[in-house]
């Protein structure tokens, strides 16, 4: 998975193409007012970054405005320090974003969300188990809960950071979800796949605990989702 390219030309559309994205959170119900944000890399990540370099620039929502209110000219960029051009301050979540991009340099555009059920879950503070194969679209066969820390600090960053290793969507402990994906409508694609999961998980433990697939079966899946993401294969964003 690559992070799409981003051109500063790229600017004006980017703007609108986020300021859409979280219109469309809150279409699929992962948002309710100012809860949750969105971002998207504009800085390709460097060959020899491995994972760890500097931060890229980033185009990010505004912090406290509701949706309806926003405008594309609202959304933020902040550069590698953390400063920020805008009129508006940055999501108080950017800390979160800027870190995972340096993180994960297939991180092309990461979702926020406090979406109804994978809060629920995660206030449990459990991790999601294969009781689904569709657990393994997020990279291994469960879906992590990160420890909790306060919203906004270095500390959630971390723990987010540690949850997401070979995976591409995690809970938030006592918060919500984050999820990344190549670019914004395959992050949006991704999040709601992953609220979908928790709602069903949500549901089949109203029956008790579902039977859960073996690490076998898992890995089976893993192996054919991997198959399926090259460019001639069935595709992965729609059709399971
Ligand atoms: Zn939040």
């Amino acid at each position: 998975m690559k992070a799409a390219a981003m051109k500063a030309a790229d600017l004006p559309a980017l703007r609108d193409a986020l300021l859409d994205t979280m219109r469309a959170m809150g279409e699929a119900h992962l948002n309710v007012g100012t809860a949750g944000n969105a971002s998207v890399r504009l800085d390709e990540p460097r060959p020899d970054e491995g994972g760890h370099g500097r931060a890229p620039r980033m185009l990010i929502t505004p912090s406290g405005l509701p949706v309806p209110r926003c405008t594309a000219d609202d959304m933020v960029i902040v550069d590698a320090n953390g400063s920020s051009l805008g009129a508006l301050a940055p999501s108080s979540e950017w800390l979160l974003h800027r870190d995972l991009y340096a993180a994960f340099p297939a991180a092309g555009a990461i979702l926020h969300a406090h979406a109804p059920f994978a809060t629920a879950l995660a206030c449990q503070r459990l991790d999601i188990p294969p009781f689904h194969y569709m657990i393994a679209r997020f990279g291994g066969p469960t879906i992590r809960c990160a420890r909790y820390a306060t919203f906004g600090t270095q500390a959630l960053s971390d723990a987010a950071v540690a949850a997401l290793h070979e995976r591409n969507a995690c809970l938030l402990a006592n918060h919500g979800m984050v999820v990344f994906g190549r670019d914004l409508s395959h992050a949006l694609a991704l999040a709601i796949e992953f609220e979908t999961l928790c709602e069903q998980y949500w549901r089949t433990l109203q029956l008790g605990n579902p039977v859960l697939l073996s690490a076998a079966e898992m890995a089976e899946v893993i192996e054919r989702f991997r198959w399926y993401g090259k460019p001639r294969g069935a595709g992965t964003d729609s059709d399971h």
